[in-house]
Parts: structure tokens; C-alpha cells; sequence
């Protein structure tokens, strides 16, 4: 391990958190879920909100150990690509359901977790005059379709500001959702590893739960758990930085720059975060390998020094894996005999992955399909 692996710790980190403990025997419950990030813990909330009579939840190594402990914190509303771009791509009807199930689970996530969000409103800065005319196509499509956006010109430079986007801890979220779920019921395990997923049966090392529904809710490296997806996802490594707190606080709003590809906020105690740059180093970046690499942290750090004009001591750098698909639209669909599975939200699942996790939950517990299908083909 070389000296930038050595630091892959995020920010979010207050290591205020006993681990989960490890399972042990084998066990029964009616819903398994596999995965304990935003997207499993939404999952089984929305399955204990359901009535199921017993949720047992396990991960391969923590709460949040994975993307979701690990990411910006940008809570930005609708798919993955831009309005314009996504209304193209899956037509109006499909985009505005979408834009609406994340305003609606950004609401949740305020009320599930009260203190955790901060609505700040969010902004897409433009690099080039290219992009500035993007924005003015963003804008247009977005306006025409009633959705809140307006111009933007300011210190961080021109573009857009989405007013309803918001930023929150996403490690704070996950472990205060896990720890009102246990109090519920759940029965959440963590260094378990499911070995293998079959109808009615998981079987980790330490024992085999069986469960009339099994949830597998995991983003990156989701194929290594099911070869046949294959085809479809493609895992990412996303990297990001931190500096040693630096105020005045000169960013209210979290920043995406150069089509997304970048991006920035700055936390109460005036850390910056930034993150990015994937792009650059594209080819090196489609791998499984989740731990920091000196190229793009270089980046990032140059980026931070000349964009931002921040000299402030790093103290944090971490990567994670994210799973991609062609059409930016994630996998949620039931593979058969009761085994659902939702992921490779193509680097923005925080909201995204939370709604998928509570509509396989609400489809495998009623066999109703609204939140789901908008993501499906
Ligand atoms: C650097 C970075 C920045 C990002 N920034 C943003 C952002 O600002 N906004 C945004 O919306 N999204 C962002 N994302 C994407 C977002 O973090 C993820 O899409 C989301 O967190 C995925 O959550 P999840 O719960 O679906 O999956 P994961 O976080 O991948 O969780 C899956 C869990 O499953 C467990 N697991 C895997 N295999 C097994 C197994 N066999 N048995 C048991 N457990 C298993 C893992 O240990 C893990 O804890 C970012 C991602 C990264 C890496």
C-alpha cells in the first residue's frame, strides 16, 4: 500500500459508532436485505413502514462502509443527467417522475433523520462559454417543465442555481437511520458477507437466513454478485479530498463544475471538499479498485489550489466504488423467485438509491410498482 492508499479515510469519519455485530447462526426473517448503505437502510425502513414482521439486514463490513459513507453529500433532485439531457434521453413524463420521487425522498430524509440535511440550494457553475450555453438549454427545458431554476452569476462564477438541492453528512445519516431501525426491530449484522444469493436462502459464512423476500441493495461492484449484470453495469472508482477547516466560509452552496465532472462544498466548519476529475484519467478510473490513486488526487489537488484558490493544509483523501450503466438509469427489478435488486446508480445515488431501495421494498412486500417504475424499462 502506497502513501495516498494509506489515507483512504473520508471525511465524514467522527468514528462515533460501535460496529454492528457480526452474525452467527443461522436465522429466518421475511425480508433479508443485503447491502446496509442509504439505499439497504431506506430499504428497510420503508419495508418495517410496510408492516413486515421481521427485516434482518446484513453488510459485509459496516453501516455505510461503502459509496454511501463515502460520497460528496450533494442531494441533488432528478436522474443522473441534466433536465434537457434526460428528457431526451427518457422523454418528460418519465424525468418529472423522477425529479419528483427525489424531492420527495429528500423530504423523507429530513423527517426520517431531523438535523442531518441543510437546504442550501446547489449550483452548476459553467468552465466554458460551451457550457454557459448549456446551462441555457438546461434552463429553458427546466423552466418549460415548472421545475425551480434560475440564473446564476456570482463569486463561483456563471450558471445555474437550483434552489430545492440540498447537502447533508452522509455517514451521520446512515448511522442514525440504522440505529432507529435496530430500535424497531431490524436486526442488522455487519461483517457478513453474503456468499451466496438464491431464492429464499442467503448463505454467509457464519450462517444461512432464509427469507421469503431477499433485497440485494449494493451500487458498486454490484456484477461480482451477480455475473449476469455484466452486460449492463460497469463499476467506477469516485474520488474526493478534504482540507483542514478554512473560514471565512466563502461556499454556501455545494458547486458541480465542467458538466458534473467536478465538484465542491464547504462544511459548516469551513473543510472544503472536493471531488472529481474521473474523466481525466478515464480509463484508469473503470476498476474496482477502491482505494485513492495518486493521479487524480494530484488533480483534484491542483484544481483545489487554482480554481478555488485554497492553500489550507489537506488532511483527507478517499475514494469508493460506484456502478454505471449505458442509459444512466439504474438496475431495480426483480431477478426472479423473490429476489429483487437495485444499484449502479451512475455516481449520484444518494437520493436515486434510496427511492430504488424503498420501492423494492414496496414491491415485494404489496406487488405494487410505483416507485420503481420509473426506472424501468
Ligand atoms: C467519492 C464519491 C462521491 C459521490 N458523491 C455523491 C454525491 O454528492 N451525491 C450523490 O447523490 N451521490 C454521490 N455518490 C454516489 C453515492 O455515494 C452512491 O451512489 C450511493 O451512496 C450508493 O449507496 P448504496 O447504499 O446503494 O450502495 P453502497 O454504498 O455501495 O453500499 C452497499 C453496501 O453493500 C455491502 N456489500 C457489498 N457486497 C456485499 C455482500 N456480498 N454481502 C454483504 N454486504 C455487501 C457493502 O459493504 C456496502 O456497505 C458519490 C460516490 C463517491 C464514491
Amino acid at each position: 500500500m502506497n502513501a495516498i492508499e494509506a489515507l483512504n479515510k473520508p471525511r465524514w469519519d467522527d468514528h462515533d459508532w460501535g460496529p454492528l455485530p457480526p452474525l452467527t447462526r443461522d436465522a429466518e426473517a421475511e425480508v433479508c436485505v443485503i447491502g446496509l448503505g442509504g439505499t439497504g437502510l431506506s430499504c428497510i425502513s420503508e419495508a418495517l413502514n410496510l408492516g413486515a414482521t421481521s427485516v434482518i439486514g446484513i453488510d459485509a463490513v459496516d453501516v455505510a462502509a461503502g459509496a454511501a459513507g463515502r460520497n460528496g453529500g450533494l442531494l441533488l433532485a432528478g436522474p443522473v443527467d441534466f433536465h434537457h439531457d434526460a428528457v431526451e434521453r427518457h422523454g418528460v413524463e418519465r424525468t418529472l417522475a423522477i425529479h419528483a420521487l427525489t424531492e420527495r425522498e429528500l423530504a423523507t430524509i429530513q423527517q426520517e433523520t431531523p438535523g442531518i440535511v441543510r437546504v442550501t440550494g446547489s449550483l452548476r457553475i459553467a468552465e466554458t462559454p460551451e457550457e454557459l450555453a448549456d446551462c441555457g438549454r438546461q434552463f429553458t427545458a427546466m423552466r418549460a417543465d415548472g421545475l425551480a431554476v434560475e440564473h446564476y452569476d456570482g463569486p463561483e462564477g456563471r450558471g445555474l442555481l437550483f434552489p430545492h438541492d440540498a447537502v447533508f453528512h452522509p455517514l451521520k445519516r446512515a448511522r442514525a437511520l440504522a440505529t432507529a431501525l435496530r430500535s424497531r426491530g431490524a436486526q442488522l449484522y455487519g461483517q457478513t458477507i453474503a456468499r451466496s444469493i438464491e431464492p429464499g436462502r442467503v448463505r454467509t459464512e457464519s450462517g444461512t437466513i432464509s427469507a421469503r423476500h431477499v433485497i440485494v441493495c449494493v451500487d458498486g461492484k454490484l456484477e461480482w454478485l451477480f455475473p449476469e449484470l455484466l452486460a449492463e453495469v460497469r463499476t467506477a472508482r469516485l474520488q474526493m479530498l478534504a482540507t483542514a477547516p478554512q473560514l471565512p466560509i466563502k461556499y454556501d452552496r455545494p458547486v458541480s463544475t465542467r458538466y458534473g465532472f467536478d465538484y465542491w462544498q464547504q462544511l459548516e466548519d469551513g473543510s472544503v471538499l472536493f471531488g472529481g476529475g474521473r474523466d481525466k484519467f478515464e480509463a484508469d478510473e473503470w476498476t474496482t479498485d477502491d482505494a485513492p490513486d495518486a493521479k487524480v488526487q494530484e488533480y483534484l489537488e491542483k484544481r483545489l489550489r487554482e480554481r478555488l484558490g485554497i492553500s489550507t493544509d489537506i488532511t483527507h483523501r478517499w475514494a469508493a466504488s460506484v456502478a454505471f450503466t449505458d442509459s444512466g438509469l439504474p438496475i431495480a427489478r426483480e431477478l426472479g423467485g423473490g429476489v429483487f435488486v437495485v444499484g449502479a446508480y451512475s455516481g449520484t445515488g444518494n437520493l436515486v438509491g434510496a427511492v430504488c431501495g424503498r420501492g423494492a421494498a414496496q414491491l415485494a412486500l404489496t406487488g405494487e410498482n410505483t416507485l420503481l417504475a420509473p426506472f424501468q424499462d
